[in-house]
C-alpha cells in the first residue's frame, strides 16, 4: 500500500515584461509542489510534481495551512483506490476539499490544482506510463491522439513594441511551426487595435482563420459589440474573453450579434461556473471554444466533471482548447481528444511550454513516452522541482 511521506512546496518567479489588456506580468509567480511517495524505484522515491499553470499568483498560504496538512494527516487508505494498489486523485480531492464551503472559487481552486497535478503525475509514474496513455486508458477511449493542435499565444503589449515588432514576433511563431497565432486586443483603442490586427494578418497571408484575438475580459457591453462589429469582416479564428468572465449576459448578447467563434472560460474555476456558462452565456456548440484551464479550476478531477457535463449537453470535447500552454494540458488534450492546447513560445519559464525536444509541425505537437507528465524532459523545470526535495 503506497503512502505519501512528504510534500514540499515552493514558489518560482515566471515574470515577464509583457502585458495584456488587464494586467502586466511583471510580478507573476507560480506555486510548485513535490509529492514524495514511499515507493522506491532505481534507488529513488517516486515523486509527483505539480505547478499551477500561469496567470494567477502563488498560493503557498493555502497549500501550507490547509491543503497539504489535510493530505498528510488523512488516513493513508483515504487517498488510495478501492483495492489500495495506488493513489486515487479523486479520493484525494475529496480529502483536500474537506471542511471547505461551496462557492467562492478563487485562489483555493488554484491551490487544489497544484496538488491535483502532482497526484496525477505520481499515479502515472507508478503505473510506468506517460500521463496521456494512463488518462486515455482510465478516462478516455484508450486511443489517444498522436499529436495535439497548438496555437501560439503572443501579440502582447510591451514598451516600445510597434506593428513591425508584432509582425516579427508572428513570423517567429511561423518559423517555429505554428500556423495559428493569437494577439491581444483591448490594451489600446479600437483604431490602434484594428491596425494591429491588419498588421498581423499581413504576415498570415491575409487569412483571418489563422488569427485569434484576446481582450482578456476588458470590455463593457458597448465596447465588446463595437469591437465585434469591427472584427467581423476579418472572419477570425476566434474573439476571446470579450467581457468580464462572469458576465454571462454580456456574452449572450454579443453571441447574438457576432457570428464568428467566441472563446472564453480561462477564468472560470469550477463545475458550477462551467454549468452557468452553458446555461446563460449563449455559447454555441457548433463554433464556440471553451478554454477552462484544467489546473486553475480545481485540477483535472474537476475538469473531468466539466467534460462529462459538456458531453451530456451535446458538446464535443473538440470544442475545448485549454488556457495555460503547458505539458499537463497537452497530455489531457491528447488523451481526452480535446480540440488543442494553448502555447506561449518562450514565455512563462520555467513552467510554460512542453518537452525540450518537442517540435511543432503544421501547428501540431507530440508527446514523449516518459512516465508521468514528463517534467524530466524539461531540464530547467525538472531542476526546479528537484531542488524542492533533494
Ligand atoms: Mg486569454
Amino acid at each position: 500500500m503506497p503512502q505519501i511521506v512528504a510534500i514540499h512546496e515552493g514558489t518560482v518567479p515566471i515574470s515577464s515584461s509583457i502585458s495584456n489588456a488587464y494586467i502586466s506580468f511583471r510580478n507573476m509567480d507560480c506555486s510548485i509542489v513535490a509529492v514524495v511517495s514511499d515507493v522506491i524505484r532505481n534507488g529513488r522515491p517516486v515523486v509527483g510534481y505539480g505547478f499551477h499553470s500561469n496567470g494567477r499568483y502563488s498560493v503557498g498560504e493555502i497549500l501550507r495551512r490547509r491543503l497539504i496538512p489535510r493530505l498528510l494527516q488523512a488516513p493513508p487508505e483515504d487517498l488510495l483506490t478501492e483495492d489500495g494498489a495506488t493513489f486515487d486523485p479523486a479520493r484525494a480531492w475529496a480529502v483536500l476539499m474537506r471542511d471547505e464551503k461551496p462557492g467562492g472559487h478563487g485562489e483555493r481552486a488554484v491551490a487544489v490544482g497544484v496538488l491535483d497535478m502532482a497526484l496525477f503525475d505520481l499515479v502515472a509514474k507508478l503505473d510506468e506510463k506517460p500521463l496521456y496513455r494512463w488518462l486515455a486508458d482510465h478516462h478516455g477511449d484508450g486511443e489517444p491522439d498522436a499529436g495535439v493542435f497548438v496555437y501560439a499565444a503572443g501579440g502582447y503589449y510591451a514598451p516600445g513594441k510597434g506593428e513591425r515588432e508584432l509582425q516579427d514576433e508572428i513570423k517567429g511563431f511561423l518559423d517555429l511551426g505554428y500556423e495559428v497565432v493569437k494577439i491581444k486586443i483591448g490594451g489600446a483603442d479600437l483604431a490602434e487595435d484594428r491596425d494591429r490586427v491588419e498588421a498581423a494578418l499581413a504576415v498570415l497571408d491575409g487569412d483571418g482563420s489563422r488569427l485569434a484575438v484576446d481582450a482578456n475580459g476588458r470590455f463593457d457591453l458597448d465596447t465588446a459589440l463595437r469591437y465585434g462589429e469591427a472584427l467581423e469582416p476579418y472572419q477570425l479564428f476566434w474573439y476571446e474573453e470579450p467581457g468580464d468572465p462572469l458576465d454571462f449576459a454580456l456574452h449572450a448578447t454579443l453571441a447574438e450579434r457576432y457570428p464568428g467563434p467566441l472563446a472564453t472560460g480561462e477564468n472560470l474555476f469550477s463545475l458550477t461556473d462551467a454549468r452557468n456558462l452553458l446555461r446563460y452565456a449563449g455559447m454555441r456548440p457548433d463554433r464556440d471554444i471553451i478554454q477552462i484551464d484544467p489546473v486553475l479550476g480545481y485540477g483535472l478531477v474537476e475538469y473531468l466533471r466539466i467534460l462529462h457535463l459538456l458531453r451530456r449537453r451535446g458538446w464535443s470535447t473538440r470544442r475545448c482548447i485549454p488556457h495555460g500552454g503547458h505539458q499537463f494540458s497537452l497530455h489531457i488534450a491528447a488523451a481526452l481528444k480535446l480540440g488543442g492546447n494553448e502555447s506561449y513560445p518562450g514565455e512563462f519559464q520555467p513552467t510554460g511550454g512542453f518537452a525540450d525536444s518537442a517540435v511543432v509541425r503544421g501547428s501540431r505537437v507530440g508527446l514523449t513516452d516518459t512516465p508521468g507528465i514528463g517534467f524530466e524532459d524539461k531540464a530547467k523545470l525538472h531542476q526546479v522541482f528537484r531542488d524542492l526535495h533533494s
